[in-house]
């Protein structure tokens, strides 16, 4: 376990927040988030740190109001909407504090949980502290239950243990924020990516909560992208598979032909049996092209992370510490 450093007087805490179109709950967000700054005063300062994703409503101009009011708020925003992925990016890139917290706007991570976390970071020596779900209350039923077979499929195919529950909101000691940053992958799964940089995490279970206000951005097109991103961007085992496919339609092949060569050389029946022939090409050139498939879903995110395009352009940069009068 790591040693912690007694001798500072405070840490800082920085807290990132992605946001897309959440015009409706960010200032809500910061009053429940002052309050825990506000409780945890004699331990830590705070710096809250909001990345506006390309938002279409009036999310930046209440971020600016934040800022105005308020010097410990910071915010970047994005030139078009990159993705939570790249806004979470962004907001580590753009952290000073020697702890960071990513945490959703819409106030379904409960912001006092980052007391707990603070303490299992400094006080039992872990170097993260992540909050899992118990409870899927108010969402889907078949959305639940296809992200648990998911997560279950990728255990399987990867080393990545995704936590039953895991939501992206924990809180970082800096050795693991700057362990993820050096992953600049552009097909981005941090999930994966926090379980792959490894460290000790605590698991913090918490009940579900609905939304405060505004809507989820996840279609369920999204969610399938993203599980795809995650299998493909930590798993090269699809491509294991469509080899040993192929090795098992060669030895099918070649037991049929053997079948055919002893049956016409006993019977003599040349001819016959054409529609299990149209069968046979129709069902191997259907696995021929998802194999196919399979090799460009690697291909295109090969040909993706080449490009090395960054990550997320902002538009906006405010991150500067405002200057003390007088200094
Ligand atoms: N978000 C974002 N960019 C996107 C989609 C979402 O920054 O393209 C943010 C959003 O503002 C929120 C968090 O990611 O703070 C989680 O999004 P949401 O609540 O829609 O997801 P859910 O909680 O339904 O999984
Ligand atoms: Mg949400």
């Amino acid at each position: 376990m790591k040693p912690i450093d007694i001798k500072r007087p405070k840490h800082k805490i920085t807290t990132v927040v992605p946001c897309y179109n959440e015009e409706a709950v960010i200032e809500l967000f910061y009053q429940e988030i002052c309050r825990v700054a506000e409780e945890m005063k004699e331990q830590a300062e705070f710096e809250f740190l909001f990345v506006n994703d390309g938002s279409k409503d009036q999310t930046l101009a209440k971020m600016r109001q934040l800022r105005a009011q308020d010097a410990r708020v910071k915010f970047l925003s994005f030139s078009r909407n990159f993705g939570k992925e790249a806004a979470m990016y962004a907001g580590l890139e753009h952290s000073t504090g020697d702890f960071v917290a990513i945490i959703d706007a819409d106030l379904q991570h409960p912001p006092e949980m980052i007391k707990e976390m603070y303490r299992s970071i400094t006080e039992d020596g872990y170097d993260s502290a992540a909050a899992c779900r118990v409870s899927r209350k108010g969402e889907p039923k078949l959305r639940s239950y296809i992200s648990k077979k998911f997560y279950r499929v990728l255990g399987r195919l990867s080393q990545i243990e995704v936590v039953d529950g895991e939501v992206d909101y924990r809180l970082m000691s800096r050795p693991m924020v700057n362990a993820v940053l050096q992953m600049s992958e552009r097909n981005r799964f941090t999930k994966g990516i926090f379980s792959w940089v490894g460290f000790n995490t605590k698991w913090l279970p918490y009940e579900n909560v609905e939304r405060a206000a505004g809507e989820t951005k996840w279609s369920f097109f999204k969610l399938m992208k993203y599980s795809l991103e995650g299998i493909i961007g930590f798993s090269t085992v699809p491509l294991a598979l469509v080899s040993i496919l192929g090795i098992v339609f060669c030895v099918l092949a070649f037991l049929t032909i053997l079948y055919i060569v002893i049956k016409t050389l006993i019977w003599g029946d040349p001819v016959g049996g054409w529609p299990s022939l149209a069968c046979m090409i129709l069902g191997v050139s259907g696995i021929q092209l998802f194999c196919m498939g399979i090799l460009g879903q690697y291909l295109g995110k090969t040909y993706l992370e080449v490009k090395n395009r960054p990550l997320y352009i902002a538009s906006v940069i405010e991150t500067e510490e405002e200057e003390e009068p007088g200094v």
